[in-house]
């Protein structure tokens, strides 16, 4: 048996809720410099009920190969990586907002 999305009853593999929220969805990318001039990627805007921000910070550390963290739904990754986050977001089906 496949796993059954809780919002609308179907198959895991039939659900498009999390493609649906994704694209109403609306991430703000922008860059921080932080203590010592280091600069840090800055994604908010996510909403945790439908995305797992922490699967999806696991993947844009991957793709941009930087360190980063989660927290309290926002992603920090180490370095300035905005037109990547955003090519990668996109990609995913995210609308996104540079800042
Ligand atoms: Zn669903």
């Amino acid at each position: 048996m496949s796993e059954i999305c809780p919002i609308c009853g179907l198959p895991k593999e039939l659900c498009m809720c999390e493609e649906i929220a994704r694209e109403q969805q609306s991430v703000r990318i922008s860059t921080d410099s932080r203590r010592y001039g280091k600069m840090v990627t800055v994604v908010d805007g996510i909403d945790g009920n439908d995305i797992d921000i922490v699967d999806l910070a696991k993947t844009l550390k991957s793709k941009c190969a930087a360190g980063g963290t989660c927290k309290d739904g926002r992603i920090e990754l180490q370095g300035d990586h905005k037109k990547k986050v955003k090519a990668v977001l996109e990609e995913m089906g995210f609308r996104t907002e540079v800042r």
